[in-house]
């Protein structure tokens, strides 16, 4: 390989890194491309991870996302094992702690690096108590649940506390699902639907601790034994999972190089509607919060389907910033955004914004409570919409209702038209 040839790192091997590096290939960079990750592993899917690996339905090398073949065909300089500790977006330069610190001079960088679970202050290193991130921490938490009747507290009651906990009750275990939402999922799902989803977990027999903070693991001989709720009540259990949220991983863009540059590291990786947060520095997926140029508002979106989205858009985007007489214009981001999540038979879908709705509309289609199609919004504009036990087709056409927000009439009659359809 030429040392004269120009690179382009990508930091993060996972979906948004890998949608990056293959777009970066397939739109023409022949220079060097650079993919980075910390993990050992071959880039893999997480959204399994809390369903088909958990419960042992999918063996972990299902999840990969290419096979060595097709990453060999993209000729990548690829670094799995690394680490990047920093990077100066005045100098261009990438700081990698491989066999030992390398410098790498870049024409460019996208950043993908995720996010990391949260934990409780005083639980790390507990035995027995689990986060849920990487294909490593399915599999320990997935062997913990091999053997039968275990107690398990899940605290956490998002879409991944809800999720394990759904595959823990199918195993036969039990378990406590403890959150400080008053029903499952209500930030983004709102109190109506969260209620539906509470009356699921409940029938088919998780505990459910709702609006209770959990103020730390009881332990005895360094394994955990259960979790104490701010109320004073203990939830025995064998194993404890923690699903508390997450803190986007941007450590390694700070410095003074960043500060200069005017990189905003609030929340995540600040960027531009072309997701670049510095000439020549581009974010992508979890880690990237982002100005969508239809919505007028930051966003960050831990979604599976924002990852590949951006992370091709910021591809593309980056080389039109290198080479514009070659790679054309930059573009905007401005995706509907999507995302799943499937607890016992259910499969929820959700297009565009959700969370922190001023305005919710359920319609329910028929006598069962969890066949219905929601919209979200502000007081103004429908800018979300739900879907919970609708065919694929009309769980679809809920994407091209909340495109562009619309008014509230207009979103009502467009959603009873797209069910009745
Ligand atoms: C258990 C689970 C279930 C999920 N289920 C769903 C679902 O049902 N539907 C849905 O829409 N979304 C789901 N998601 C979210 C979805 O998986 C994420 O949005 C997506 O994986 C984000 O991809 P990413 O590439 O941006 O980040 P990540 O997948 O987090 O990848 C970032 C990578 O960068 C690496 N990295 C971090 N720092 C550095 C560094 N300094 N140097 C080198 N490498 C670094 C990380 O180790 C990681 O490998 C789920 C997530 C999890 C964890």
């Amino acid at each position: 390989m030429s040392a004269a040839r120009p690179r382009i790192a990508v930091v993060g091997a996972a979906a948004a890194g890998l949608a990056a590096a293959e777009g970066l290939r397939r739109l023409g960079w022949d220079g060097v491309i650079t993919l980075v990750g910390d993990e050992p592993r071959l880039p893999y899917d997480r959204p399994p991870l809390s369903k088909q690996v958990l419960s042992g339905a999918w063996e972990p090398e299902r999840t990969a996302l290419r096979d060595s073949a097709q990453l060999s065909g993209l000729e990548l300089d690829l670094r799995l094992g690394t680490r990047a500790t920093a990077y100066d977006p005045l100098e261009r330069t990438l700081t990698l702690d491989g066999d030992g610190p390398t410098v790498l001079r870049c024409a460019g960088v996208v950043a993908a690096t995720g996010v990391t679970p949260r934990t409780l202050p005083g639980a790390d290193g507990i035995e027995g108590v689990h986060v849920l991130r990487t294909l490593d921490d399915a599999l320990v938490l997935r062997r913990r649940l091999a053997v039968p009747g275990r107690r398990l507290a899940v605290v956490g009651s998002g879409v991944l506390g809800a999720e394990a906990a759904a595959v823990a009750r199918a195993l036969g275990h039990d378990v406590a699902l403890v959150g400080t939402q008053n029903t499952p999922m209500e930030r983004v799902l709102g109190a109506e639907v969260g209620g539906l989803l509470a009356e699921v977990h409940r029938a088919h027999g998780v505990t459910l601790h709702t609006g209770q903070a959990v103020t730390g693991v009881r332990t005895e001989s360094g394994r955990a034994t259960g979790v104490v709720l701010a109320d004073g009540t203990t939830v025995e259990a064998d194993d404890v999972l923690l699903a508390v949220g997450s803190v986007p991983a941007v450590g390694w863009l700070r410095g003074p190089g960043a500060e200069a540059a005017g990189v905003d590291l609030s929340d995540g990786l600040g960027c531009d509607e072309f997701c670049a947060a510095a000439p020549g520095l581009y974010g992508a997926g979890d880690v990237a919060r982002w100005y969508h140029p239809v919505l007028r508002r930051h966003l960050r979106i831990e979604h599976r389907m924002n990852a590949s989205e951006q992370g091709l858009a910021a591809a593309r985007n980056l080389l039109a910033e290198l080479e514009p007489e070659r790679f054309g214009e930059r573009r905007p981001f401005a995706p509907v955004p999507y995302f799943w999540s499937d607890q016992y038979d259910l499969k929820l879908q959700a297009y565009g914004v959700l969370a922190g709705a001023e305005r919710i509309e359920v319609l329910h289609l028929d006598k069962d409570p969890l066949r219905l199609a929601a919209l979200y919004g502000t007081a103004d504009h429908a800018v979300g919409a739900l879907a919970i036990g609708l065919p694929p087709r009309q769980a679809r056409s809920l994407r091209a209702l909340v495109a562009t927000p619309s008014t509230w009439p207009e979103a009502t009659a467009r959603l009873t038209e797209a069910v009745d359809a």
